[in-house]
């Protein structure tokens, strides 16, 4: 799941949930069970310990977007859907990826720590330290800097404004030290040809600086700034297809079930989201031999911890014929921690859809009650803005190691990847098997059941 970008305000209901008395009789009418019967096709064919093997595998190393560990995991999950016999494809996306520089300062010989600014010029340089003071525009007044280097007190104004009037001064780099204890991680906002290469010290060393230069010093030094940059990267999504086993019966309608296999930077990213392809790579496993008449695809994608980069790249991919065939789209993210809180199916716009609807009734049959809500934040968000209902189904809370060197495969609960397979498969079967008319020509849900929604999105 991507990072989030607000905090929420709200605290989440209670999530514990009944069986609506109305649909306990339900499920003993005929009709109930042989919808279990159907049911039972799927769910009773889940080995957990295929996920959780999968998972193992996959949470070896961090899967960064355009990284090699990412490009692996790639081959490892279509290598397994062609294995079942799904038509696979590997798609690829660019995408600007920024790499912070090597930096380093020598001031009289004696080597400085030093922190890098995020879109410094790379380049060296060696020359006279100048002191003048916060780098304003009154500051650089009368100054010629030609060959020399400003030493700049951070605080007033920005960052890139106190390079680019050391520049307009004539500096050849800058050392910007903090106005407080700690390390400075700054950024110059955006790249720009008129900087010069830009280097963060400590507030000790640069006031140390600052007063000897004020005591009439004469000090020098030498900067480098090496490797950084704007760098254009390639990530991939994963693309397997089933087509309708029974071609006379197709209903010319497309499912599609998603996870994303990157990861953030350190985190091995068991739950986050190897779980969810371990649970669509069983899925497949299982649909692969099933009589279907609608189009199954499972897709995985690359650079959703970027900005959903990869779903977006696929939904753009998409005809619009395809966009106005896909019935539905269920994400798995984050299925399988011991230490989250209850599955739950989220929307982008918090209301209910054919997606939630299969899920809750099939959740009622599988023994697992959901809520919904309404979240951004995953892969389902391209689909809702491409017109096709879509829900991102994960745990509410989160586990505390989200994001993290933690996030490992200790954590994972086989109860609860178990729970999210039989529910998503029995769901997706539904609409999947030849005997349920195409969606537009009848209601595919069996008799609505009561779900309720959660307040505040995910915790
Ligand atoms: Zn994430």
């Amino acid at each position: 799941m991507k990072k989030k970008s607000f905090v929420p305000l709200l605290v989440a209901a209670s999530l514990t949930l009944g069986i609506p008395a109305a649909y306990a009789k339900e499920t003993h009418t005929p009709a109930a069970q042989s919808q279990q019967a159907f049911d039972n096709k799927i769910v009773k064919r889940i080995k957990v310990e295929n996920i959780y093997r999968d998972i193992t595998i996959l949470s070896s190393e961090p899967r960064v977007a355009g990284t090699e560990s990412e490009w692996n995991a790639v081959q490892y999950i279509e290598a397994k859907f062609a294995s079942n016999g799904y038509k696979t494809d590997i798609q690829p996306f660019t995408f600007e990826s920024y790499q912070a520089p090597n930096v380093g300062v020598t001031v009289a010989d004696t080597s400085v720590s030093s922190d890098s600014i995020t879109y410094t010029p790379n380049g060296e340089a060696s020359g006279e330290l100048v002191y003048v003071r916060l780098g304003t525009a009154a500051d650089f007044e009368g100054k010629d800097l030609t060959g020399k280097i400003a030493l700049i007190k951070r605080g007033d104004i920005s960052f890139s404004e106190k390079v680019l009037n050391a520049s307009a001064a004539g500096a050849s780099a800058v050392l910007i030290f903090n106005n407080s204890p700690g390390a400075l991680s700054g950024t110059l906002g955006a790249p720009n040809n008129d900087f010069v290469p830009a280097i963060a010290l400590s507030q000790a060393d640069g006031e140390k600086l600052a007063a000897d230069l004020e005591a009439g010093q004469a000090i020098s030094a030498t900067v480098s700034v090496t490797g950084g940059g704007i760098q254009e990267k390639t990530s991939h999504n994963v693309v397997a297809v089933k087509e309708p086993s029974q071609q006379k019966k197709a209903t010319n309608q497309i499912v599609i079930v998603g996870a994303h296999h990157d990861s953030v930077p350190g985190a091995p990213g068991a739950n986050d989201d190897a779980s969810g392809v371990g649970v669509s790579l069983e899925l497949a496993r299982v649909m692969s031999n099933m009589p279907t008449d609608t189009e199954l695809r499972f897709v995985t994608f690359g650079a959703e911890e970027l900005g959903l980069l990869g779903s977006y790249a696929y939904v753009d991919s998409l005809s619009q014929d395809e966009r106005d065939r896909v019935v539905g789209m269920f994400q798995m993210d984050m299925v399988g921690s011991r230490d989250a809180g209850e599955l739950v199916m989220f929307t982008v716009d918090g209301q209910k859809n054919i997606v939630t609807d299969l899920s809750a009734a099939a959740g009622v049959r599988t023994g697992t009650p959901l809520t919904y809500g309404q979240e951004g934040r995953s892969d389902h968000v391209p689909f809702h803005y491409a017109g096709i209902p879509a829900a991102l189904f994960i745990h509410d809370p989160v586990e505390p190691w989200y994001h993290t060197p933690e996030d490992s495969i200790d954590k994972i609960s086989k109860e609860k990847l178990h729970e999210t397979a039989e529910i998503v498969g029995a769901a997706v079967y539904h609409i999947v098997r030849p005997d349920t008319p195409a969606l537009e020509k009848a209601k595919v849900a069996p008799k609505p059941v009561e779900y309720e929604k959660v307040v505040g999105g995910l915790q």
